[in-house]
């Protein structure tokens, strides 16, 4: 027979809660952070350039430019890219607003293309289903931190003459065919949150291999001041003081304490990736043998550093709602979170004129899908537990 619920009264499997993402702070960090602070920088110091080679190193790419998170690193990205009133960005509806709200802030119109229905992430054959002639650049998400589809996305962004933005703020430690996540779109952008693999606090970085793209990051991410001669107009200037706005740019820079706990935890990244790796393959083998429950595909390209542990509910072979799963599942202290609902469903893009039904596989995958605990510091007993709750409520509303 069936285990009793939690939510109709039975035993919860776990006494404590365990959330779907946790960071990982040690010591090592703490005292990272400790030094910097006690140090002549607290902003626009060591920290920042130390932190900006280090990502060059972890994603192969030539230039990296930090900012204060990743929604300013999406920003400057579309600046950079020359994006303007009345263009158009393709990009995913399964995904934090952040990805859509970077062509608004500059005037431009996000249009969503559909998701493959099996690994979730943006289908190549629905952005150019979308290609018109205003469409500038597409902003494709590594949802949970499987890449994309690179090979098909670089060639449909040549052919049509588009700038591939990637929004990997999952998917640092990804590799793509091989090469690091960072280095194969035009600008690829980072976020380090504390949800996310590696923390600032709050945080993001561009990275890019084009130099012309590299000065304008720069300048963004700064009011569009520079000290470099070479960028100035007047000439000669009128001292050492001299600085110049050549445009207009934002205040997105980091602060040299968050840019040194950023460091030390780089030097983590392949550790958490490791252990990240040891949980989902511990989650696919159980969860095959567990009628009802779904996962993610893998493309054979992508070697994913996982972000996010997805389950998604088969209505045909279970009896409840996704709802009812969830609360099953938080009963028992697993707290589950859903990564997302389709963006063009918010109230504020529906007074834009975005409707329900645009992209139908996102929203059926949507309808069925929960986020599962997965953060490096998840014991074995942790793992295990959520393998439990997961079984004992599938069986519960097994058909
Ligand atoms: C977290 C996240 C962002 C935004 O990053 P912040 O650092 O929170 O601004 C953008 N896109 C995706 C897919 C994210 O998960």
């Amino acid at each position: 027979m069936a285990e009793r619920l939690a939510i109709q009264g039975g035993y919860p499997v776990r006494g404590s809660k365990l959330y779907y993402g946790r960071q990982w702070i040690d010591g090592e960090d703490v005292r990272a952070v400790e030094e910097t602070l006690k140090s002549d920088f607290i902003t626009c110091g060591p920290k920042v350039e130390e932190a900006e080679r280090m990502l060059e190193d972890v994603t192969g790419s030539k230039h990296a430019v930090v900012v204060s998170n990743g929604t300013a690193a999406l920003h400057c990205a579309c600046l950079a890219a020359g994006i303007g009133e009345g263009d158009e960005v393709i990009t995913t509806p399964l995904t934090f607003a952040a990805s859509a709200n970077c062509a608004l802030y500059c005037g431009a119109r996000p249009v969503f293309a559909d998701v493959d229905p099996e690994t979730y992430n943006i289908d190549p054959a629905s952005i150019e289903a979308h290609i018109t002639e205003r469409t500038k650049a597409v902003v494709a998400v590594d949802f949970t931190g499987q890449a994309v589809k690179h090979k098909e996305i670089r060639e449909l962004c040549d052919r049509h003459h588009l700038v591939f933005i990637e929004d990997a703020a999952h998917a640092i430690g990804t590799r793509y065919d091989g090469k690091p996540v960072g280095s194969l779109a035009d600008m690829t952008c980072f976020s380090f949150h504390p949800v996310k693999t590696v923390t600032a606090g709050e945080g993001g970085a561009v990275t890019t291999n084009d130099d012309a793209l590299y000065q304008k990051l720069v300048l963004f991410h700064t009011h569009g001041i520079t000290h470099d001669e070479d960028l100035m107009e007047e000439a000669p200037h009128e001292g050492p003081w001299y600085y110049e706005q050549i445009m207009l740019g934002f205040n997105y820079r980091m602060t040299d304490f968050q840019a040194a706990l950023l460091c030390s935890q780089l030097t983590k990244l392949d550790h958490f990736k490791k252990r990240r790796q040891e949980i989902v393959n511990r989650y696919n083998e159980a969860f095959a043998d567990i009628p009802g429950i779904i996962v993610q595909k893998e493309i054979p390209e992508s070697d994913t550093c996982r972000h996010l542990y997805i389950i998604r509910i088969d209505p045909g072979k279970l009896t409840c709602t996704r709802r009812q799963f969830v609360d099953a599942l938080k009963a028992e202290n697993i707290q589950p979170q859903i990564h997302y609902v389709p963006v063009y469903w918010f109230p504020y893009y529906r007074h834009l004129g975005y409707e329900k039904g645009l992209c139908p596989k996102a929203e059926e995958i949507y309808a069925g899908i929960m986020s599962i605990p997965l953060f490096p510091r998840m014991t074995d007993q942790d793992v295990e537990d959520v393998i439990h709750a997961v079984r004992k409520v599938t069986d519960h509303y097994r058909k």
